[in-house]
Order: C-alpha cells, then structure tokens, then sequence
C-alpha cells in the first residue's frame, strides 16, 4: 500500500489558523509561530515540531476543522523513518521485536497466568462463528492477572503473543509494520467470525474502530466495541454488581486515546469508578489539556529518560489534586507510571481501574505490577545497554 498525506491530514481543510500548535500543552507557541510552524511542516520542511511533540493527539481536538493536525507530524514523521529508520534502542519497546517488555513480562508470569494465556490462546483458535470475545493486546497482555477476575465471568477471552493492533508502530510512523500488523488481524477475524470484539484497551480500540480501516485500508469484520462500554452493560443488567463501595478519591490519567475520541469514551472508566464509589478527580491539567502518561514522550527522540520524565511529570500531577489512588485506565498508562513511580516517591498508590472494580465486586486483589514493571525496566536496561548509546537505526519490517 502506498501511503498517503490526504489519508492522515485534511489539508483541504486547514485554514491555517494555528490553533492546533498555539494551544498545544507541550508548545504552547504565539499565533504567528504556530503558523509558521504549520506552513513548514505542510511544505514538508523541518520543523522543530518535529522533534518537540509529544504525540499527545491533543491538537487533534484543537482544530475547528476537524482537519486531524496530528496527522501532518506522523505523516511527516514516518516520512523520517522511511529515510533513517528508528534508533535500534527503539526495539525494546516495540510489541514484536526482539528483547521486548512483552518478553520480559512473560517471564513474570505467575504459574496461574501462564495457565490463563493458555486458555485464552486456545480460545482464538477455538470455535468462535457469532460468539462475542474479549481481545486483549500486548499492553493486556503484560498484567494477565487483572483478567482474574468476576467482571470477567463466563466471558471468552482471545489473545496470542504477536496479535497486535500496531498503536506503537503507528505511532512512531512505522506504518508499513502496522499494515503488516492489521492484515494478520483481518485474517484472523476472517478465520474465527466472532461477531463481537470487545476492545479491553482504548488504544486497540481506536486502531481497530477507526485507524486500520481508515487510514491502512483494513477490514475486520466483527463489530468493534469498547470494553468501558461492555462493562456499563453488565452493570445494568446486573451481571455485575459491586458490593463494596470504593470510598476513595482517584485522580484519573486520562489515554491519548480517550481524549482524541472524545468525552463519550474517556467518561466511561469514570463512571464506573463513581458507581463502583468513588470520588473521581481529575488532573489539572486534564482531558484534551493533559499530555500522556510518559510513553509517548519517548517517540520524539526514542529517549527512555523522556519517557520516565513524562511520567513523573504526571505522577506530580496527581499528588497536587491530593486524591488516595492515581488510577489509569490504560495498561500501559499503568506499566508507564509504576515504572515512573520508581524515580519519584509520591506514596499514593497507583492501581488500574479493573483491579478497583474487581476489589468492589467483592474480591481481593493482590496486584503483581509493581514487582513487574521494575523487573521489565530492569531487564529492558540490561538487555539494551549496548542499544542505548548505539547510534545504529534500523527499520524494522518483514
Ligand atoms: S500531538 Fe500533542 S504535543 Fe504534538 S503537536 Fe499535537 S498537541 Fe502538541
Ligand atoms: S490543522 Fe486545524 S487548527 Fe491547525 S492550522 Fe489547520 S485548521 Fe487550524
């Protein structure tokens, strides 16, 4: 496939007012910057945007046009990447790369996770023709032990290592990789024919919904629907109910992904959490304004200290709204910040919001990802030591 501006970015659209880069919560520029910037990166010429954006979506719901802003800087980024490829200290945090977190989270399993990976790796491969399953994707993938759980009863859960919607890859521009990507997950919908996919992570969801088709020409059958969704249904037909209240005030980290869809989406971990009962707050700045939770700070310059330096910005964040949680509702939000919260003592709890919900279903939770994410930081370090400093790039595809 040969990939296009037009399908990313309207320039038809543009009216070239500069609202995208003035209101930017990393950029921040005047209006006469922010136009000059944008002219650049339209003409195709080196901007500093490029190397300052932290691929937060936000512009994306700045523009009066709905003219997708971001979509220029990616566009221009893959262009980067198809003529100097990527830093090959990228590799580790790309889902099916060598040496990757996935792996290093694999070899924490716990014997009862390894069991369930199993039976949801069986199940992909089972008969699915109408049935309605839970996908669960790499992020997902690193925490198994969040799925042990009663929100989750009697619910078919498909997974498989390398089954990825290729949000990372999107991301970093490496687009040829994410087409690659979505034509294995068209095959394997084609082959199954569930009826339902219910996405457990935002990002996927969006990839799924909307990017693949869209933008890479992508057909998954199935209908696409986002697990806060699914999770509301079964709290109003009963098949959840929650039997503790939460009591407690949770600062949210909002996803790149639930702010770019919009309110409809990002409100749907906070309901659940306020009928679960607890007290949201969010984040000052939040919604459109809050930048991510740190991974994608990395993506401008593939800078691992980008990244925890990201995240502590919002563990910061939190501790000002003074809430007893700080609850993502993205795994990798949560991977992100426990690896954040290693360099910045806040002494507030981080939990995902599916472990507070199954605290109020009545079960115990004993969560296993602190220990894992310093285990995975730890041997990303290790195994990439002679990566970090390596100014080799590569494109990884095939
Ligand atoms: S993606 Fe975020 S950081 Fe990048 S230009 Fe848009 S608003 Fe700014
Ligand atoms: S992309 Fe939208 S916000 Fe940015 S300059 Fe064009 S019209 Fe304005």
């Amino acid at each position: 496939m040969d990939f296009e501006l037009k399908n990313f970015f309207d320039l038809d659209r543009c009216q070239l007012c500069g609202r995208c880069l003035s209101q930017c919560p990393v950029l921040g520029y005047s209006e006469d910057k922010a136009k000059a910037e944008k002219q650049k990166l339209i003409k195709g010429e080196w901007s500093e945007v490029l190397e300052r954006c932290k691929s937060c979506f936000s512009c994306n719901c700045f523009c009066p046009n709905q003219a997708h802003p971001y979509g220029l800087i990616l566009f221009r980024w893959f262009e980067r990447y198809q003529k100097l490829g990527i830093p090959i200290r990228a590799l580790s945090s790309l889902p099916v790369e060598e040496k990757n977190f996935m792996e290093f989270a694999k070899r924490d399993y716990t014997r009862e996770e390894r069991v369930l990976v199993e039976e949801w790796r069986k199940n992909l491969h089972s008969e699915l023709s109408g049935r309605e399953v839970i996908f669960v994707g790499c992020n997902g993938q690193v925490f198994p032990y969040l799925f042990n759980s009663p929100v989750f009863k009697d619910a078919v859960i498909i997974s498989e290592p390398g089954l990825c919607c290729g949000e990372v890859y999107y991301r970093m521009g490496i687009f040829s990789r994410v087409e690659k990507l979505g034509r294995k997950l068209e095959a394997v919908y084609q082959k199954a024919k569930p009826s339902r996919v219910i996405m457990f992570c935002l990002a996927g969801y969006n990839m799924q919904k909307n990017i693949l088709p869209k933008n890479f020409g992508i057909r998954l059958e199935p209908e696409i629907i986002y697990i806060g969704d699914w999770l509301l249904d079964r709290v109003k037909t009963g098949a959840i109910q929650f039997k503790r209240a939460l009591n407690r005030r949770v600062a949210i980290q909002e996803s790149c992904h639930g702010k770019a869809l919009g309110k409809d989406f990002s409100e749907k971990p906070r309901e659940l959490l306020r009928l679960a009962g607890a007290e949201v707050i969010d984040l000052n700045p939040c919604r459109e304004k809050q930048i991510c939770c740190g991974a994608a700070d990395g993506i401008t310059r593939f800078n691992p200290i980008d990244m925890v330096m990201g995240g502590i910005r919002q563990w910061r964040l939190a501790k000002a709204t003074g809430a007893d949680l700080f609850v993502p509702y993205c795994a990798t939000c949560y991977l992100m910040l426990k690896m954040a919260g290693k360099f910045y003592p806040s002494f507030i709890p981080c939990v995902h919001y599916l472990e507070l919900l199954t605290y109020a279903m009545g079960k115990d939770v004993v969560s296993l990802a602190d220990k894992r994410a310093g285990k995975i930081m730890t041997k990303v370090m290790l195994s990439s030591a002679g990566r970090i400093f390596s100014r080799k790039r590569i494109h990884p595809e095939g």
